[in-house]
């Protein structure tokens, strides 16, 4: 039994390489590197070997999920817009990576950027979607230059525009660029913005498979789920399957930040634990400090003690173990943190990003800061605790899009495992870990 232990181990932290598999490997900015790697050989096998309900099914039947951070399934997601009666349809790729931490997508597009439009155009197909965006970070500047000048190389190279290959199927794909706002990669706020108006939320449902882009049914996917397709496309889905875990198969690439050694981009099987990101991955800890805590998912993710670090992380490690996998984010905290400083942080980030359309979201996150602010100064009650909690259930119940609805994640999960640490910091005349700065004596 021990040694099945070991060797299961031995299995899940080896890395995998799908989404990087030519990362490092050619230059980004040559096409026909790309091509003598493989590449737009999923696009030709789609176009003359596959109809599209077949290129669907494959997506579904292999199980990949939104890589985004929410893991809805992707076959699915496309199916409906396949189904959808319009005489347009879309299909728009979220490259407006700003979930602090995450740095994966950038990492995609600067170093492999023919993956992603290959997939958009086999989506495209799949669909009956003849448009697509990629809408990418502004301060994305290498992205934003590599995806341009790969599209400008698909076009000469006849992978885009009328008539691709020869097959009848045209797809046009244009670049829209973020500005900064943190809500715009809330998906129907990234539609808003395309259409030119102001980035903000829509109410859902509808949801863009159905509704999207200009109201027309639209695939929107994060840059890694569309960089999977075409390794899919050409291996199948039962080669897909056997990387992960049942619910969730494939890999996931996570960001390693914060305090261990090497911080950085990894792409492991689904089913790795933080454990093994953190020591094997990322080396541990700088300075061979001990590990205090640990955000997974990213802000709007978990904030976890050494007591979790060997669940295995997929999409169903929220509902089961309170660990959320999110977009991959994996930010080690050594003994030095205080985690009242790491909440006031996180919620202040919260407040600055929300775009104030809803009232609980706004309202929400200004409380929020507000209180861990006076916490923080030393000037915290008791009482603050529950008012925090009761504060971020509002919040998540009655906001309008996710950015408000998942404020509770993070703020939940530090004041629950973290709650001694939040009493050790009131009544007292520092800070026990001497971060926050306090006003005055109490
Ligand atoms: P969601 O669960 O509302 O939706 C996920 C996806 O599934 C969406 O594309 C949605 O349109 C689709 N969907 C859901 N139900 C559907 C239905 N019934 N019919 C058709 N389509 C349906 O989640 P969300 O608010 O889009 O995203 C939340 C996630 O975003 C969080 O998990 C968070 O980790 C992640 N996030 C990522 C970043 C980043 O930079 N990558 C930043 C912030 C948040």
């Amino acid at each position: 039994e021990r040694l099945k232990l070991v060797v299961e181990r031995e299995k899940v932290t080896e890395e995998v390489r799908i989404v990087l598999r030519n990362i490092g490997m050619i230059d980004p900015r040559s096409i026909d590197q790309y091509i003598a790697r493989d590449g737009y050989f999923a696009l030709h096998k789609a176009l003359f070997e596959m109809k599209p309900e077949q290129v669907i099914e494959t997506i579904k039947e292999s199980g990949l999920r939104g890589r985004g951070g929410a893991g809805f399934p992707t076959g699915l997601k496309w199916q409906f817009t396949a189904k959808a009666q319009a005489d347009q349809k879309y299909v728009v790729c979220n490259a407006d990576e700003g979930e602090p931490g995450t740095f994966k997508d950038r990492l995609i597009m600067e170093g492999d950027p023919h993956s992603v439009i290959e997939a958009m155009i086999i989506c495209g197909y799949a669909v009956g979607a003849t448009k697509g965006y990629i809408y990418i970070r502004g301060e994305y500047y290498g992205s934003v230059e590599n995806i341009q000048k790969a599209i400008k190389d698909a076009y000469e190279y006849g992978f885009l525009g009328e008539n691709i290959l020869g097959s009848g199927f045209s797809f046009d794909l244009t670049v829209r660029l973020g500005a900064g706002a943190y809500v715009c990669g809330e998906e129907t706020a990234l539609l808003e913005s395309i259409e030119g108006k102001s980035g903000r939320p829509r109410l859902k449902p509808p949801y863009p498979p159905t509704n999207g882009l200009f109201g027309k049914p639209t695939v929107i996917n994060n840059v890694e789920t569309f960089a999977n397709v075409p390794q899919i496309i050409l291996n199948g889905a039962n080669w897909f399957k056997q990387f992960g875990t049942q619910g969730s198969p494939g890999t996931k690439v996570f960001s390693l930040v914060g305090n261990v050694v090497r911080r950085g981009i990894v792409e492991v099987p689904m089913g790795v634990t933080v454990r093994e990101l953190i020591y094997k991955f990322g080396g541990g800890l700088v300075g061979g400090k001990q590990l205090y805590m640990v955000q997974t998912g990213g802000t709007a993710g978990t904030f976890i003690g050494v007591d979790k670090l060997d669940v295995p992380l997929h999409y169903e490690s929220f509902r089961d173990h309170g660990v959320s996998i999110g977009s991959g984010v994996i930010l080690a905290m050594d003994e030095d943190v205080c985690p009242v400083d790491v909440a006031l942080n996180t919620m202040e980030f919260f407040e600055h990003e929300s775009c104030g359309k809803c009232t609980p979201c706004r309202e929400g996150t200004r409380l929020a800061v507000e209180i861990l602010r006076r916490m923080s100064k030393g000037q915290g009650k008791r009482e603050d605790l529950d008012t925090l909690k009761q504060i971020a259930i509002t919040t998540q119940e009655a906001s309008l899009c996710g950015l408000g609805q998942s404020i509770n994640v993070p703020l939940l999960s530090i004041l629950d495992n973290f709650r001694e640490d939040f009493l050790a910091h009131i009544g007292t005349t520092a800070c026990p870990k001497g971060v926050c700065r306090f006003e005055k004596p109490m």
